[in-house]
């Protein structure tokens, strides 16, 4: 039998970092196993499900570039199947019709609580036969009365629950429609789904779910309850920590590997491994190895893991994402140095690909303004001698790479007895138009001879307007 997981997101908002987790580890375990990996959307709260949410939860599952083998399956078109079932359960005497109003359940439920017993419905029409034929119903599952369910859960052990607990949970509403347990069960038996992984928020669905499942008759699958994501102020993470959208952290710079392997790592370990390639990840993970406690997003260890992969991953895929960010920054790559040899110099500079776009514009676009901070240290009337003699040494070489211009810049100090920063501080601020670039020499390189020169005349003209200011 193929090992079958499943992602089953709700559509009301986009794909959070606790729903990629849990796709994540979903993913995983069928790919560990060879199994199948299946995408359903439950989308059957009509008032809350939105096709934006669901173009969000695909968006975020293709750039974490996690595929399922079956789907997406829409809940909302598998209604006749929810009614077949619920049949099914009433022919079977494993659910019955309930006429009860909602403030008679009410007052069930106050009553039990007056007497110190579990607030739940009362059974009042469990077992009755005498339905009245205009009133509106809601069909209740008949939960057992007796014995315990054992979710053998594969991250938190064993965990017992009487049935006395269990209430005779709603499976169709009045105006006919399934409820979510009785729907996630339905899927998941026709399914095939040999593995639930999913947020601990639901463990306490879990023995309903269990119930039902064995009076339609069908096999009960592995659960794994994944314990929740908290902020770094041991909340529940939410919007209030800044970014919790998968979007959002691509919007932000970061690289998908470095998010996933930040999610792998945040609820599971291998050791003391922190990096985990795609195909490591694979091999290395197991259910059984998840923390069973909650975990802490800390936003520097993601960074941390993003300055790795930009600094590790092939320069031409890296330059992939990072044309996403200059277009996003509205930087036209056409003309210019190859993104890939952008990446090379850059990577070990940044935090993010945001950042990385936003420091490497000057190779695509001229620029009149200069830093404001660096014209006042670096362009000052002294540095006209030097940068009049490096100009015109650089328009003179034939070989526009690293090592000539190396040699240009050098040549210059040498000449006027100038410590290389003498020459190298003003002709970078007239190349990038600001005090920080990667070395020089390749920096120069990157941009065209003749654009350098231009930038080089732009300075000597606010150099010469400092000389006539006095
Ligand atoms: N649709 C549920 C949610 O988004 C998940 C249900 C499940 O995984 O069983 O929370």
């Amino acid at each position: 039998m193929t090992l079958t997981t499943r992602f089953a997101p709700s559509p009301t908002g986009y794909l959070h970092v606790g729903g990629a987790r849990t796709a994540l580890y979903s993913w995983l375990y069928a790919k560990k196993n060879g199994g199948d990996f299946i995408l359903r959307i439950e989308d059957t709260d009509l008032e809350r499900s939105t096709q934006a949410s669901v173009d969000a939860i695909m968006d975020g599952m293709n750039w974490l570039n996690l595929e399922w083998t079956h789907g997406p399956y829409f809940q909302t078109e598998r209604f006749d199947r929810y009614n077949e079932a619920i049949e099914q359960l009433l022919a079977s005497g494993n659910a019955y019709r309930c006429y009860s109003t909602s403030e008679e359940v009410d007052a069930m439920r106050e009553e039990a609580k007056a007497k110190g017993e579990i607030e739940k419905y009362n059974g009042l029409w469990r077992d009755r036969t005498d339905h009245p034929a205009d009133k509106p119903f809601v069909i209740r599952f008949k939960n057992p009365l007796e014995g315990d369910v054992i979710i053998q859960d594969m991250v938190k052990g064993d965990i017992a629950i009487s049935n006395e607990q269990l209430d005779d949970l709603i499976i169709a509403r009045s105006d006919g429609t399934p409820t979510y347990n009785l729907t996630v069960v339905v899927d998941d038996w026709d399914m095939k789904v040999s593995h639930v992984v999913r947020g601990d928020d639901h463990v306490s669905n879990t023995p309903k779910q269990i119930n039902i499942l064995r009076a339609l008759g069908a096999d009960v699958p592995q659960y794994a309850h994944i314990p929740m994501i908290l902020g770094d102020d041991g909340k529940r993470l939410s919007k209030r920590h800044g970014a919790v959208g998968v979007m959002q952290y691509r919007d932000d710079g970061f690289l998908p590997e470095a998010l996933l392997n930040y999610l792998v790592r945040l609820g599971w370990s291998h050791g003391d491994q922190e990096i985990f390639s795609r195909e490591e990840m694979i091999e290395l993970f197991d259910l059984k190895d998840c923390n069973r406690a909650p975990s802490g997003f800390n936003t520097d260890k993601l960074i941390w893991v993003n300055q790795h992969y930009m600094k590790t991953m092939d320069p031409a895929y890296v330059a992939k994402h990072l044309a996403w960010h200059m277009a996003d920054q509205g930087i036209n790559t056409d003309n210019g140095p190859a993104l890939a040899d952008v990446v090379k110099i850059q990577a070990d500079r940044v935090k993010t690909l945001k950042e990385m776009a936003d420091i490497s514009r000057y190779f695509y676009e001229d620029f009149t303004e200069l830093d404001a901070k660096a014209v006042k240290k670096h362009l000052r009337p002294v540095v006209k001698e030097p940068m009049m003699l490096v100009k015109d040494k650089l328009a003179a070489l034939t070989d526009w790479s690293p090592e000539p211009i190396h040699a240009a810049i050098k040549d210059t100090a040498v000449e006027l007895a100038l410590g290389m920063g003498k020459v190298g501080m003003p002709l970078r601020v007239a190349a990038t138009g600001g005090g920080n670039s990667p070395s020089l020499d390749i920096t120069l390189a990157l941009l065209d001879q003749s654009k350098v020169i231009e930038r080089i005349e732009h300075a000597l003209v606010v150099v010469e307007a400092r000389i006539a200011a006095g």
